[in-house]
């Protein structure tokens, strides 16, 4: 490890631009939370993927919370969720007392799979119980086939909300990712597309519900001069500072979609042809981002498990990632319910089991993803080194 230099999952890349546009932060002294590069960042990104409007917020599950309450989630309900996800798309459905019903990912697209949807809702309205929202993730850059689903939810009459945190610039059939269910939402975080270092934004071509999501975002101040409240609020507001920031960023979306696809491309030029190798596969629909590039081994057909390669990799101080833990096999949602892809095939678990995300940054060297691809063809061509052996995520743990 001495001497090599550490490659990064998905580390954030300046564009030159943040700086100007903080620095007109500071000379208008618009330091404090909200401001005009608030409102001219929120317009921005809404103009940039096509909705009528959008609310920034300090982070992405902020903005989860918000569509969430806005489809009038309370405390009993049920939400269904994509189960292959990272925990923030399911978390605000417990912060309202409500409880997730989680849906597989087909094989086709690793999103939400419209059989196991189906199926769900089929039960819910043998229960009598309909969902408040579904939620429905857009995995590591790329659109879950929302046609079919939205299709599901028109009929059953529930919201769709779309987790688009991964899934900025990303189309699905000419839309923007994040603009095909009533509400979307983006994440800012550092490790994604682009970044404010911290922030959300919620959007929606539904103006008033916007206005009323901005409204619980600013502490649920009613208009009154004197500090009165009639609902409950939160801080989830963007700082005008990271707002300015996130401007910057957007200036070259389109440049680091580019270079992620290219990261793609190089991997899976150098990497298809290892046996038992498969890299998650773009849908037809439309573009994905690549935002991080995924991929899998069948067991039994490769040399190493994929925790064996994650651990591998970081022998060689480069981070890779286990695809995300199904949220269904996570404690903190035991006992929730699952509706797997078919009866005989659970395609989250599969994913989780054998899935692994390589170092994906728009700012990722040629020699530097060199690095990975030598490690990766090495450790399937000649098996687990010492390390590798002792470790495996699959195992273990609920
Ligand atoms: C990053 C992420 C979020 C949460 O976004 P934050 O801005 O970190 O709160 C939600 N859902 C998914 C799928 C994510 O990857």
């Amino acid at each position: 490890m001495v001497g090599k230099e550490r490659i990064y999952l998905s580390p954030p890349h300046l564009s030159g631009w943040e700086e100007r546009f903080v620095r007109d932060a500071f000379a208008s002294n618009w330091v404090a939370p909200l401001g005009p590069q608030v409102d001219a960042f929120e317009r921005e990104v809404a103009d940039y993927v096509g909705a009528k409007g959008g609310v920034s917020t300090n982070t992405g599950t902020a903005a989860i919370h918000m569509a969430l309450r806005l489809a009038g989630t309370a405390a009993q309900d049920t939400v269904f969720c994509s189960a292959l996800t990272f925990v923030a798309s399911a978390s605000p459905i417990l912060y309202l007392g409500a409880a997730p019903v989680f849906i597989d990912s087909e094989p086709a697209t690793w999103n939400m799979s419209k059989d196991a949807l189906q199926r769900a809702f089929r039960d819910a309205e043998q229960d009598g119980r309909m969902p408040k929202a579904v939620i429905v993730v857009n995995l590591y850059g790329q659109s879950a086939d929302l046609g079919p689903i939205s299709e599901i939810c028109r009929r059953y009459k529930v919201p769709l909300i779309e987790d688009a945190a991964e899934s900025l610039g990303a189309t699905y059939r000419g839309k923007a990712s994040g603009t095909i269910g009533q509400f979307g939402i983006y994440s800012f975080n550092g490790n994604k597309l682009i970044t404010t270092s911290g922030g959300g934004m919620l959007v929606s071509n539904d103006q008033q519900a916007l206005e009323k999501a901005k409204f619980w975002a600013t502490q649920a101040r009613d208009p009154a001069r004197h500090y009165q409240h009639s609902e409950l609020g939160y801080n989830y507001r963007l700082s005008n500072l990271l707002a300015a920031v996130g401007r910057g960023q957007l200036q070259v979306i389109e440049e680091r979609i580019a270079a992620r696809r290219l990261v793609f491309e190089r991997y899976h030029q150098a990497l298809h042809d290892i046996e038992g190798i498969e890299f998650m596969p773009e849908a037809p629909f439309g573009r994905a981002t690549r935002w991080l590039t995924a991929l899998w081994l069948h067991p039994g057909r490769c040399a190493v498990t994929a925790g064996q390669l994650v651990e591998a990799l970081e022998a060689e101080n480069i981070e890779a990632r286990p695809v995300w833990k199904p949220l269904h096999l996570q404690p903190l949602f035991q006992g929730c319910r699952y509706y797997p892809h078919s009866a005989g095939e659970s395609v989250s678990e599969r994913l989780f089991q054998n899935g692994i995300c390589l170092p994906s940054g728009s700012n990722l060297s040629e020699a530097a993803q060199e690095r990975v691809i030598d490690c990766v063809r090495r450790s399937l061509q000649n098996g687990p080194g010492a390390q590798g052996a002792m470790f495996e995520y699959g195992k273990g743990g609920r």
